[in-house]
């Protein structure tokens, strides 16, 4: 298992409040994970556990099975391992150029110069920003997709097995949120990364996830296949979610009398049953 957490409870001790209540949880390898729930479910709480970042208050959690709150763990070796991106992480560039923003990374991890460069090449390549016309210049002069992009190389550059977003899309425009869905079912599908996105857009979720695990107020109370989990929305309702817009559309259809599935949530699926339906030719399967 890549990731195991055992009853673990966090709680944030100056302010009192328990954070995660008692959870428990095993993340496989090249999973796609969408984790969801309302502001102050314990999502970002959750994720930071993951490497080490904080410490549980109860309980214990493995990475490839080795326990890693102890003394003798490298948090360096964890950190490599499961990659961070944090909300709004260009919040945290601080480099002159772009080029030593992404290059910090590899090398802490006393990569050579040679091999810094070609990490930083491919991951600028990887979220698509030109090299020779981005890396000798100032990130604080990009624009806030750019720069979401030169943190997220800076991740990338460290050759992470697992990639953790903290809502990443928020605060993009449209075109930017599409090339970020891009950029992620890339890294799913051609690096074997093991994603795990945090997003309150549930039409993200549910394109890209292959399961969903939805937080409320520090515990899992959902965890499926995004089919399931979409098909529950009257629940997601009581959790404060939303379905995604499309099976929205597809609920309307239906009680407007069109024969139509409502257990679809992406557009393109979306889009042949609507038309099928309009044909009058539907396949029912
Ligand atoms: P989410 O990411 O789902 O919004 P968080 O993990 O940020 O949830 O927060 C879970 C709970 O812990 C909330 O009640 C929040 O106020 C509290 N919390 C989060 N971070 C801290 C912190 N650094 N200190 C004290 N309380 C915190
Ligand atoms: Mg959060």
């Amino acid at each position: 298992m890549l990731i195991e957490l055992k009853n673990v409870t966090h709680v944030y001790e100056q302010q009192n409040v328990m954070a995660l209540d008692n959870v428990s949880l095993s993340i496989d390898k090249n999973e796609f994970i969408g984790l969801v729930g309302h502001t102050g479910s314990g999502k970002s709480t959750l994720v930071q556990l993951f490497n080490g970042l904080i410490n549980p208050t109860d309980g214990k959690v493995f990475i490839d099975g080795t326990k890693i709150n102890s003394e003798k763990i490298n948090l360096k070796d964890i950190r490599r391992k499961i990659g961070l991106v944090f909300q709004y992480p260009e919040h945290q560039l601080f480099e002159e150029t772009v080029y030593e923003d992404i290059a910090f990374g590899p090398k802490n991890l006393d990569l050579s110069k040679e091999k810094t460069d070609k990490r930083v090449k491919e991951a600028m390549e990887l979220v698509d920003l030109d090299f020779e016309e981005f890396h000798n210049r100032s990130p604080f002069n990009l624009s806030g997709g750019q720069q979401r992009r030169v943190a997220i190389a800076g991740v990338l550059a460290m050759g992470p097995e697992v990639l953790i977003l903290d809502e990443p899309s928020a605060g993009l425009d449209p075109k930017g949120r599409e090339r970020l869905i891009e950029l992620l079912y890339y890294l799913h599908q051609n690096y074997n990364m093991t994603i795990i996105l945090i997003s309150h857009r549930m039409e993200e979720i549910a394109r890209l996830s292959n399961r969903v695990i939805v937080l409320d107020n520090g515990k899992i109370v959902m965890d499926d296949h995004p089919r399931k989990i979409f098909s529950q929305r009257q629940k997601l309702q009581e959790l404060g979610l939303d379905i995604p817009e499309i099976t929205l559309v597809l609920n309307k259809l239906k009680n407007k009398g069109f024969n139509v599935r409502t257990d679809l949530f992406k557009i393109s699926e979306a889009k042949n049953e609507i038309l099928a339906e309009l044909r009058g030719k539907k396949n029912v399967n």
